[in-house]
């Protein structure tokens, strides 16, 4: 077996990693990216995960143009994150960098919710309606922190 198999997710190719969710000695997978995808579960697999160059955080366009560093001021969690979503959430945004391309870091700038997630459904559809609800409290929960982009090193 090759040094590099680790955890993956059998649909997209995507390393798994564990995250807290909020109580003691609870984890739950999650794909490593800033936002669980919305057109499929989770598959839990072992193999040589895909690699991931970097990418808009949030339609997935590749060159991202923005860097959005992780957020220090208050967060207001939207009405539509599922409550199982919240812990791991805020750790992806307190912790991590996100990244966006051109044209979601202008409705983003906007604070266009309607708009960003319009567009990210469009390009890829959601599973379900529950699916899509949760990208848009997603999203809506980014939206609410004080943001200070700066342009993605060349
Ligand atoms: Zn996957
Ligand atoms: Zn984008």
């Amino acid at each position: 077996m090759p040094d590099d198999t680790g955890p993956l997710c059998a649909h997209c190719g995507i390393t798994i990693k564990a995250a807290e969710a909020g109580r003691p000695e609870e984890l739950r997978l999650r794909h490593d990216l800033r936002v669980e995808p919305w057109d499929h579960l989770l598959e839990p697999a072992l193999g040589v995960p895909a690699p991931l160059p970097p990418a808009c955080d949030f339609c997935d366009a590749p060159e991202p143009a923005w860097v959005y560093p992780p957020g220090v001021s208050a967060i207001g969690v939207h009405a539509d994150l599922p409550a199982e979503e919240e812990f791991p959430l805020l750790d992806e945004l307190t912790r991590h960098d996100w990244l966006a391309c051109d044209t979601c870091s202008v409705m983003i700038a906007d604070r266009n919710l309607d708009g960003l997630v319009d567009r990210v459904l469009t390009e890829r559809p959601a599973l379900d309606a529950a699916a899509a609800r949760r990208v848009r409290g997603t999203f809506g929960t980014f939206l609410s922190m004080t943001l200070r982009p700066h342009p993605y090193p060349d």
